[in-house]
Parts: structure tokens; sequence; C-alpha cells
């Protein structure tokens, strides 16, 4: 049997990337219990108690509110396949890699997508939105992305919710890189479909999509004109199975639950006000640290994240052979751009159970050391 592989064993890593995040051995220790079926009644129990911590961390009363089983980019299919149909205009708010992601899904749906803003790293203002509203008074969509990760910069919602509410506009936010780490509102922000992903600051592995309809979002799914091209993201079914029928659908990732679960019972241990605490001042501190060593901030003063760290890189930093340095000497993973922000930038990762005083302390030596053995002479830090 010499063929067979030894059992994986992955490398010791300090996970600072935006996403995965570190997952906390009481959340890996969950997902290691004995699997149980998808129709037991503890599972039932299981699923309900997800659904209300989930409540509580979305900020929301929605009845549906479920982890869809995928990763965030299936939450952000199930968002948009749902409420878009041929034809409805969606309005979509460009900055960065992500927005194309969902501007790329709802051309999928076959919807008249109508581009606002479009340039990366730039929030879009409020009054653009006004205008591309009252262009196109028969939007039936906007799509944002909250904390767009492939360029740092947080784009505000809450006038941008008012705007859609004035206008008979449903709201759909990517929550991905955002929940559990900086505020988000659902309901106190208008938002009628939002949706997150497990890996990033919920700090669970990933493979789970937390995602959130409002009774509007889900009368327009029941009343569509055109059958839903996904029959696996459809969320009439899936209600069905959340519900008291218990209807199946398909498998529930049950060890998957088991973690969301646990990992769940952290956040709301820590307090979300105390969480996103956490996060800004870590991020505050990395920042200003990175600065002070040559690291200018790419988002625009007043807009960045403290979760996703995103800073350009100084001349003595050579983007490819210094991340994989990073990696090989000191196990620390950090982003590099993506697009045309390739080399140009880093994107360090400050989510869940990753941002820690130790991870922030842990990189910037690792970044001296790498800075004084290319510099020799240039005394690290200063
Ligand atoms: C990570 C991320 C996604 C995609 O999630 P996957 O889990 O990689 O599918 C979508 N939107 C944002 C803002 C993200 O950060």
């Amino acid at each position: 049997m010499g063929d067979i592989p030894p059992r994986f064993e992955p490398p010791i890593r300090r996970l600072m990337a935006p996403g995965p995040s570190q997952a906390d051995i009481r959340v890996r220790e969950a997902m290691a219990q004995p699997v149980i079926g998808h129709l037991d009644p503890a599972t039932g129990q299981l699923l309900n108690e997800i659904q209300a911590m989930l409540r509580t961390v979305f900020r929301t009363e929605n009845v549906l509110t479920f982890p869809v089983s995928g990763t965030g980019t299936a939450g952000m299919e199930c968002a948009l396949m749902n409420v878009l149909e041929p034809g409805d205009v969606a309005l979509l708010l460009v900055g960065g890699a992500f927005a194309e992601r969902m501007l790329e899904i709802a051309r999928r749906c076959g919807a008249d997508v109508r581009v606002v803003g479009g340039e990366w790293g730039r929030p879009i203002p409020d009054d653009e939105v006004a205008v591309a509203l009252a262009s196109h008074p028969d939007a039936k969509v906007v799509g944002v992305v909250h904390a767009e990760t492939s360029t740092g910069v947080l784009q505000p919602l809450e006038g941008i919710g008012r705007l859609c509410e004035e206008h008979g506009a449903m709201l759909v936010v990517d929550a991905v890189a955002s929940l559990g780490g900086i505020p988000v509102e659902v309901d106190g922000w208008g938002i009628d479909v939002c949706y997150s992903g497990s890996q990033k600051c919920l700090s669970v592995p990933p493979g789970l999509a937390p995602i959130t309809f409002s009774e509007r979002a889900v009368n327009v799914r029941t009343n569509r004109a055109t059958p839903m091209h996904s029959f696996y993201l459809d969320v009439l079914p899936i209600s069905q199975y959340l519900g008291s029928e218990r209807l199946y659908h398909h498998t529930a990732p049950i060890s998957m639950l088991y973690g969301l679960h646990e990992g769940l019972r952290m956040v709301l241990e820590e307090g979300l006000e105390p969480r996103w605490r956490r996060h800004a001042e870590l991020g505050a501190e990395l920042l200003a640290a990175l600065h002070e060593r040559g690291f200018e901030p790419y988002a625009p003063e007043g807009y960045r994240l403290p979760e996703v760290v995103g800073v350009r890189l100084p001349d003595f930093i050579d983007d490819k052979p210094m991340r994989r340095r990073l990696l090989d000497e000191f196990g620390i993973e950090v982003a590099g751009g993506l697009g045309d922000l390739a080399g140009k930038v880093w994107r360090v990762g400050l989510m869940g159970e990753s941002c820690t005083r130790e991870n922030v302390e842990a990189v910037l030596a690792a970044i001296d050391t790498l800075a004084a053995s290319v510099r020799p002479g240039v005394s690290s830090g200063a």
C-alpha cells in the first residue's frame, strides 16, 4: 500500500489574510463530534439555535435567517438569484473585486444591471446613489458590498438604506467580511437581504454562508413570474426544511453546523460591541504601526476597515518573495493585491480569532526582520 499518502498534517500558520481566519479549538472540537442525521430532532434543535443566534448577530427579526450550505459566494448567489428575474433593473455599487462578482452573478440572472461608481478603492457617496435611483425609478434591487475585502474599504450603508426605502428598491448587502467584526444592522439600516461567510470575522472554517431575508424579500421570491434557475439555493424549499415540517431538501452539512453553533456562541459570549471594539482598536494599531514603517494606507481616511488593513508597499518590500518569506520563515499568511493592485498592496486580515495583539506584534516583528535583511544598516521599525 505504498501509494497511500500519510495522514495530512497541515503546517502551523498564523492566519492573517482576509480569510480564512483562525478557528478556535472549541470550534474545531465541536466539528469532531459524531455525525447525526439531517432529519434527527436534535439536528432540528441545533438549527433552531443557530437561526436564533444568527438573528442576534445580524440584528434582525427576520424569520428566514439561516446558514446557506456553501461559502460566501454561495450566499451571494442565494441572495441575488432568489430576488432577481430576467429584465429586472439592478443597481450595483462597484468599488472592488467582490462587487464585480455580484455584478457577474446579477448579469447571469438576466438582470438589467447598472453600475454605480466602478472605480476600485473609492467609497460611493449617498448622493451618487440618489442620482442613480432617480434616473432608474424602476430599480428593483440595489446591491452593495459593505466591507470590500479586495481594497479594505468600508462602504457606509445607513444613507443608502434610507434612499432605497424612499424609492421602494430592495437593498441586498454583502456582509461577508463585516459580520462579527464591525457593526452590521440589518433591520436598523433597512437591509432586505444580507449574507456573510463563516470563515471571516465569525472565525468558523469555510463552508457556510449565513443569510437573512426580510419578509418583503421572501414575498418577492414567492411571487416570481419565472422559475428560479437554482434548485440548491432556492429559499422556498429551504424554508420548508427549516420550518416545523422539516421537509428534506438537501443534506445539512452537520459537522459545519456544529462548528458554526460553537463559533456563534463564542461571538455572543464576547458580545457584539466588545467584539467590534476589539477589531477597531487592533486594526487602528496595526495600521498606525505599518504607516510608521513606510506602508501608506490604501483606503481613504474614515473608510478604512479595521479587519482588512490595506496598505501600499514601500520600495523595500518586494511583494511575492516577501510574502513567501513571511510564510516560510514566520508561518504568517498575509494577502497581496487583487487585479490591478497585484504587487502594489498587502491586505492584512485581523478577523475574529485572528484579531489579537499577539498577531499584530508577530506580523510587525516579522516585517521588521525582513526589512532589516534587505536594508542592512537601516534600523528596524524606525
Ligand atoms: C470572501 C468574500 C466573498 C466570497 O466568499 P467565499 O467564501 O470565498 O466564497 C464575498 N464577498 C466578500 C466581501 C468577501 O470578503
